[in-house]
């Protein structure tokens, strides 16, 4: 069984106030559990905050793995509490170019924020996930690929016990990049997942004006998930600008675009709070 919990589901900004509560207004991250008591992060946008205060009582080694290093996906971890404890294990993972723990480093040098990264007293290990080692000591197969991203984005597929589930909060499926990946590229990928777990941020309407952002339109992600045979869709990287209700329109917009093409997949607007089992 995997368990995953959201801790953040909005793109870009953080975001609060009446409007927002209900969705949230914290920026990506989650955490995914598994049987063996193992769990990993992923992401650390101020959704990491609250994880923190949940787990800041277990002295477990902690496994935090970056899809990329926007700073939607990163600031909240200078305010990551298991950071402060003595000996605290921390290992940070990326499937990245080499260099990318400096996108972690620099945000805590002393100018941008008080305490430096150097005298921070857990134990900070950095991994290049591809290497020799495997940081998450368990039976969970994790697979990588790349998204259609500005800077790149590293797509997680995670395989247990013949379930997986993907996790590919900022993609542009529609790029017109050439080294773009298209829908059906992704759809190989995806193939028979039994959770995909996908940026939606813009409306198909909005969807030309943001070319080259690095999003995409329900639209999109919707015929993707067809294409690719998913059970369930969760939509996530909520654009800061939409309210709850505004969400809840959007979703009414995509029940009623899967019900016109006969799309037989469920689907979830992500909130702060959600809790998934894929069993
Ligand atoms: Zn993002
Ligand atoms: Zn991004």
């Amino acid at each position: 069984m995997i368990r995953i919990k959201f801790f953040g589901v909005r793109g870009s900004l953080p975001i609060s106030g009446d409007a927002y509560c209900r969705y949230g207004g914290k920026t990506t991250c989650l955490q995914i559990i598994l049987e063996n008591g193992h769990s990993m992060i992923i992401d650390a946008g101020t959704g990491i905050v609250d994880l923190g205060d949940q787990i800041i009582n277990k002295t477990d080694p902690l496994y935090l793995y970056f899809t990329h290093f926007h700073w939607d996906h990163i600031q909240g971890l200078p305010f990551f509490k298991p950071l402060y404890i003595p000996n605290q294990d921390i290992h940070f993972i990326a499937d990245h170019p080499k260099g990318w723990e400096n996108n972690i480093i620099s945000q805590m040098n002393g100018q941008q924020f008080p305490v430096k990264f150097d005298h921070l007293p857990s134990k900070c290990t950095f991994h290049q996930l591809n290497s020799q080692s495997r940081p998450l000591p368990s039976t969970l197969r994790i697979d990588t690929v790349p998204a259609n991203h500005p800077g790149g984005y590293t797509v997680y597929k995670l395989t247990l016990d013949q379930k997986s589930i993907a996790i590919c909060t900022d993609n542009e499926l529609l790029s017109t990049e050439s080294s773009a990946r298209s829908v059906s590229d992704f759809a190989k990928v995806f193939k028979q997942c039994d959770l995909l777990i996908h940026d939606c941020q813009y409306l198909p309407e909005e969807i030309q004006e943001k070319s080259g952002w690095g999003h995409s339109d329900y639209r999109s992600v919707c015929d993707l998930a067809a294409m690719a045979n998913i059970k369930q869709l969760v939509l996530t990287h909520h654009d800061p600008c939409r309210t709850d209700q505004d969400i809840d329109e959007m979703r009414e917009r995509i029940n009623f675009y899967i019900k016109e093409k006969s799309y037989s997949f469920s689907i979830t607007m992500a909130y702060e709070g959600l809790s998934l089992h894929v069993v």
